[in-house]
């Protein structure tokens, strides 16, 4: 995967090399920082940025979650991103991750961890990254590790250093020549995989953890809720799901910017139906690239062309 060549650091267009932080920064010593992941998808008529609006939404919320209280306006923040990718020549599918990060002590703030009396960056940068669509699926495992919950972290926000939580679980994921971990709540039940929402179907019926569940108010999982929903007639109910579930499931599957909809093939060495191509999952998984790709009328307006 390769970086563009610009990127956007403090409002400005600069060169990716240009933009270097100290040993000293804030966010590098103590996780101090909030971001977000969007991916543009490359179609006939172009490319087009996905769910923009939300995922800016989400990312100023994230920032006022650790007092970031000087990033630029919503609609600001829309045109940075569009004139990058343009700066950028994006002719590919790509990934676009805003950051806000505690930098500097400022003078007369003692020496140590902090929220307030520091200084904050900001930056946006893209890269090339092709869709996963052709991925079969993943096998996954339930993770040792238990998700940080909300009155921990705040799970609705992005904060870097919660990833170390998803870090941990993926690596143990690894360990067992497997690409993903579902990450149990600790009162048992599911909460999401490392960096993805959770779906589970049984018996046509499907499920997936509620926003009480410490997860991420993920806009894929959002996407997939109303696409079910409303075109494919499908119901989906957000509830709590206990572990057992999960190795009794017909198919799961995971949705995220970076995953989009990914079918889990085994679950700790289960086997499950849900990489067939007569499986629900796959249903669903062919109208969200329909959608993200502007093949699907209603939901074009999710779509952001960045060359007009
Ligand atoms: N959970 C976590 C912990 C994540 O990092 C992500 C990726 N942003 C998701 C879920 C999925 O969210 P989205 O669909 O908005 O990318």
């Amino acid at each position: 995967m390769m970086h563009h060549d610009y990127v956007v650091f403090n409002n400005q267009l600069v060169n990716f090399n240009e933009v270097v932080f100290p040993v000293s920064t804030q966010a590098l010593n103590y996780g101090t920082g909030v971001f977000d992941g969007i991916r543009a998808y490359k179609n006939k008529d172009g490319i087009n940025i996905f769910r923009l609006d939300e995922h800016i939404q989400r990312f100023i919320d994230s920032c006022m979650t650790l007092g970031f209280l000087n990033i630029p306006s919503h609609n600001k923040v829309r045109d940075q991103i569009i004139s990058l990718l343009q700066k950028n020549q994006v002719a590919d599918d790509c990934y676009i991750r805003p950051m806000a990060l505690k930098r500097a002590l400022l003078p007369n703030a003692g020496f140590g961890v902090k929220l307030s009396d520091v200084s904050n960056d900001y930056t946006i940068n893209s890269l090339g990254m092709p869709s996963l669509e052709n991925v079969e699926g993943f096998n996954c495992i339930i993770s040792k590790w238990r998700r940080t919950p909300n009155n921990s972290i705040p799970c609705e926000a992005k904060v870097t250093g919660g990833y170390v939580n998803s870090a941990l679980a993926k690596e143990e994921a690894s360990s067992f020549s497997c690409q993903d971990a579902i990450m149990l709540n600790y009162d048992g039940t599911v909460s999401e995989a490392s960096t993805s929402n959770v779906f589970v179907i049984k018996n046509d019926k499907i499920f997936t953890p509620s926003l009480e569940n410490n997860i991420l108010n993920g806009v894929t999982r959002r996407t997939v809720i109303e696409i079910c929903k409303n075109r494919l007639g499908l119901d989906i109910e957000e509830r709590s799901l206990k572990s057992e579930e999960l190795l009794d499931a017909d198919e799961i599957f995971l949705t995220g910017t970076g995953l989009e909809v990914m079918p889990v093939l085994k679950i700790n060495q289960v086997a499950l139906v849900s990489g067939t191509n007569t499986s629900i999952t796959k249903r669903i998984r062919r109208a969200f690239y329909r959608s993200v790709r502007g093949e699907l009328d209603e939901y074009l307006e999710w779509l952001t062309p960045i060359y007009q």
